[in-house]
């Protein structure tokens, strides 16, 4: 559990004494990614860009902060900065009734579990590292994101969705009677279908702009930026149809396969990314029932 209902200045003493342990202590807002600034009355706005500290100019893969907001417990990882090498340990704390995450780097550098990685040179080092941190978001299968990645993004890409005005539109995709296809060809045929349908999304979307997740088994979540309900409407389509129009070939195998999809277009007001989600289900839902290979898509919950 993380600290609870502090009072700023309460909050200030623990920091004082947690520099003993740690090297760098800052509270943020991970989903706006700010560092908060406050001063001994109490809070006195945002600061620095969060990521900023890391030095790659985005934000961070496998965010422990916007994890110890959303599951309100601490979580550690292994970040670098140039040639210097940090455990960050991330707890929630109530300030005032707001939400917030107290940050603490160690600098583990020169300590002896980042010694046997030292040997292999500082480079080598930090993109292991990153890979790991990489690992830790993405689905072992498919090579995309995975469920945490979702949790970990999405609630910034509302959030900057609407402090920017721009729109943003959600697919969730599910494919049709795969238990059928499980059932009759074994699951390592239905892995292969679910690989292809990835192939099929990314082929789709826009590089390095969108981005998509698998949210379950054979359910998978498509983030569209800057994308109107007619924008995602298309993009639902056109993977829905490329997949209806071309077999899957696995071995002297030929498998059909539809997929249904329920999409959201993010409103002004929206509270949280649970509620998109809950939107986008809603409408995945509406496309099972309304005989699937299809897609519904609405503004409204
Ligand atoms: P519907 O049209 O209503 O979606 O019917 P469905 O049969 O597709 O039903 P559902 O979406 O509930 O099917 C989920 C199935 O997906 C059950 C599970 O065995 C299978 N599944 C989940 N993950 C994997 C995976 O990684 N590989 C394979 N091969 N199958 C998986
Ligand atoms: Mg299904
Ligand atoms: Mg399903």
């Amino acid at each position: 559990m993380g600290l609870d209902h502090f009072r700023i200045q309460d909050l200030i003493n623990v920091i004082s004494k947690f520099h003993n342990l740690f090297d760098i202590v800052r509270v943020v807002d991970p989903v706006k990614k700010r560092v908060v600034d406050y001063d001994e009355r109490g809070e006195c706005g945002q600061g620095s860009i969060c990521y900023d500290f890391w030095k790659t100019g985005m934000q961070c893969n496998n965010c422990v902060s916007v994890r110890a907001m959303t599951e309100n417990d601490t979580f550690i990882k292994i970040e670098y900065n140039d040639n210097k090498t940090f455990l960050v340990m991330a707890s929630p704390v109530k300030i005032g009734g707001t939400s917030y995450i107290v940050e603490m780097f160690k600098d583990i550098t020169d300590t002896e579990v980042i010694t046997i990685l030292k040997e292999k040179g500082i480079m080598e080092t930090n993109s292991i590292i990153a890979e790991l941190n990489e690992k830790s978001v993405t689905d072992e299968l498919t090579g995309i994101y995975n469920r945490r990645y979702i949790n970990e993004k999405l609630p910034t890409d509302i959030y900057n969705a609407m402090l920017n005005q721009k729109e943003l539109s959600v697919i969730m995709l599910d494919i049709d009677y795969f238990k059928v296809i499980n059932d009759t060809h074994g699951h390592i045929v239905g892995d292969t279908v679910i690989k292809e349908l990835c192939k099929t999304m990314k082929s789709k979307i826009r590089k390095n702009y969108d981005w998509i997740a698998r949210y379950g088994g054979e359910e998978f979540l498509i983030v569209l930026m800057d994308a109107n309900q007619g924008v995602a409407y298309k993009i639902s389509e056109k993977i829905r149809l490329a997949l209806a129009n071309k077999p899957i070939k696995h071995n002297d195998l030929t498998i059909w396969v539809t997929v249904s999809a329920g999409n959201y277009t993010v409103e002004p007001g929206v509270k949280n990314y649970h509620e998109v989600l809950q939107a986008v289900d809603k409408n995945l839902y509406k496309a099972k029932k309304n005989g699937r290979n299809r897609t519904v898509s609405s503004y409204c919950l």
